[in-house]
């Protein structure tokens, strides 16, 4: 294993280099040292680097590395930052790389730091002057809340690849599919008044009644018209989350605002679905005489699936001896499949140990992940 000190080395610089997301400011922390370091790397590596910035302001950066020329070629992709953790449910520094066990721990060991090094160990194995198209290395902002940094690239364009891994950790078994996920807010305003007598006010809590049985009826339409075999769940769900309205028993509710979420399949899609549920607020709204306001939570993200026996799925399945899988979680994949590249998620470490104290990267899949890689660049590239 003569890749695996640096690859240690590299995972270590990386874990040091804190680069926490957050949608709450006080914990949300700049990527920008971490998109610096592989871009130094990806450069002496002979890579053309492109440092592009999403967010001057919480100094956000993606990076686009490009290796050789021409179309087509293959896009390694992952994102930089981590989920916020609790240090005092690790058992070591979450900022220190520990090994132990054959296991390497950290803050982003798995989710997914170490990617980028076993990329680069999978790059520096391959001889430039074969290269017949690009190998590009990607690494985003912001994926663990807002998707900001993907959404960045897919406006200014993603690279003309033939095709992309996103190498999440999914235990070295080829992901093709996974749910879209909105999170939508709906807000009533009615008129408050004395509850003694009810034409003095409109109740916004009545009006959330009708609201509530429009979104299960719409939420069992969903379930009839749409489901797919391929997840562990195969209908869309739509989970009404949390409530808030009114003070007072003895005052009519004058405001209530209701917080969902949605998790659709492939072929269904944000935009449809977001007019389904405001046809059904604009009849609730006209009958109860509220004001009614559909606010997206966040901007959610589409639904995966890559073509049915892609080449690289394909070739994914025969390189690690898995069929493909749908998995729970959303990942940056949507917004490659958008622009018609073949993209499966795939990396080494265990989406279990993401997002959970003690995280950590089994050694022993550290070599067949590089292998897979090697085989891919050679596939596209070479
Ligand atoms: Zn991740």
């Amino acid at each position: 294993m003569p890749a695996l000190p640096r690859i240690k080395q590299q995972l270590s610089t990386l874990i040091a280099l804190p680069s926490i997301s957050s949608t709450l400011d006080e914990y949300d922390l700049s990527n920008q040292a971490v998109i610096e370091q592989i871009a130094n790397w990806c450069e002496t590596l002979g890579f053309n680097v492109d440092i592009q910035c999403v967010d001057a302001k919480r100094k956000k950066f993606n990076l686009l590395a490009t290796l050789g020329s021409g179309p087509g070629g293959l896009i390694l992709s992952g994102h930089t930052d981590t989920v916020p953790c609790n240090e005092a449910r690790w058992n070591s520094d979450p900022f220190t790389l520990t090994e132990k066990d054959n296991r390497l721990y950290g803050l982003g060991s798995c989710d997914m730091k170490g990617f980028f090094a076993l990329a680069l160990a999978a790059v520096s194995s391959v001889n430039k002057n074969q290269l017949k198209a690009p190998i590009f290395i990607l690494a985003t902002s912001d994926e663990e809340t807002s998707m900001q940094g993907a959404r960045a690239l897919a406006t200014l364009g993603l690279p003309k690849a033939r095709a992309a891994v996103i190498g999440e950790p999914t235990g070295l078994k080829p992901i093709h599919m996974h749910k879209g996920i909105m999170m939508e807010s709906v807000r009533i305003t009615g008129q408050s008044g004395h509850s003694s007598n009810p034409d003095l006010g409109n109740n916004a809590m009545d009006a959330m009644h009708s609201v509530i049985s429009e979104l299960m009826n719409y939420r069992d339409e969903l379930k009839n018209k749409h489901s797919h075999a391929g997840f562990s769940v195969p209908t869309p769900t739509l989970n009404l989350g949390c409530i808030h309205g009114g003070d007072n028993p003895n005052r009519i509710c004058g405001q209530c605002e209701l917080h969902f979420d949605l998790r659709f399949i492939p072929g269904m899609n944000m935009s449809t679905l977001r007019k389904g549920i405001e046809q059904r607020l604009e009849k609730v709204a006209l009958l109860t005489k509220t004001q009614i306001e559909r606010v997206s939570l966040f901007d959610g993200v589409e639904a995966f699936a890559s073509e049915e026996n892609s080449e690289l799925v394909k070739l994914a399945e025969k390189l690690s001896g898995h069929g493909a899988e749908a998995v729970a979680f959303a990942t940056e994949a949507p917004f490659f499949t958008a622009q018609n590249i073949d993209t499966i998620v795939m990396g080494a470490g265990s989406i279990d140990q993401a997002h959970q104290p003690d995280e950590y990267m089994a050694l022993d899949q550290i070599d067949p992940m590089i292998g897979y890689l090697k085989k891919m660049i050679h596939h596209y590239c070479i």
